[in-house]
């Protein structure tokens, strides 16, 4: 049994085994939650996600796939960059955005992480509506198939936590 509970705050205050970063697919840092982990994290998060660019992701990381580095300072074994879609009116990429959550957990089984938090990919600079990114990540991390044993979503705002709470409730 997962258990998934909801805190609003900054992520990168979060005690886990793993954080999952709502990354793009350079790698190499940007803004929103990823600036913060970044920042809190120290350069050997980015140190490492330079090495993992050059060595498999030259390309960058595809959307809706995740990969785990150190967390450096963070009060966590490792953080999960996941790479969200941008939202579109014409297309419906929602397949991606629940692949971010399932490839993310997916890692964090393969690394043995028992608790996670996750911010709610793709809603900020992504543009995703809140309410439809909450539905798609609740049901996502609901039915997947994962040993992680706790699964935390941290909201930065109250707005957010709403969504995610009407979703889980
Ligand atoms: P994306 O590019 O995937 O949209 P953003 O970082 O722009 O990623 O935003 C994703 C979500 O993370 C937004 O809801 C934003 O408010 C939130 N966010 C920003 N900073 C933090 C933080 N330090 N902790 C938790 N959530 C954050």
């Amino acid at each position: 049994m997962t258990t998934i509970t909801l805190v609003q705050g900054d992520i990168t205050r979060q005690t886990a085994d793993a954080i999952v970063n709502a990354a793009n697919s350079s790698l190499l840092g940007g803004g929103g939650v990823d600036g913060a982990i970044h920042r809190r994290g120290g350069p050997a998060i980015l140190e490492e996600c330079r090495k993992l660019r050059a060595s498999h992701y030259g390309k960058g990381l595809p959307t809706g796939k995740a990969v785990a580095t150190t967390a450096g300072e963070l009060d966590a074994r490792w953080v999960i960059h996941t790479v969200g879609p941008v939202f579109s009116q014409s297309e419906d990429r929602s397949d991606l955005l629940a692949s971010c959550y399932r490839e993310s957990l997916r890692v964090a089984d393969e690394l043995g992480a028992r608790t996670v938090a996750f911010p709610a990919v793709s809603t900020g600079v992504y543009r995703w509506p809140m309410d439809d990114a909450a539905r798609i990540a609740v049901e996502t991390v609901r039915t997947a198939q994962t040993s992680v044993e706790e699964i935390t979503f941290v909201l930065f705002d109250e707005q957010a936590y709403d969504a995610f709470d009407r979703q889980l409730h």
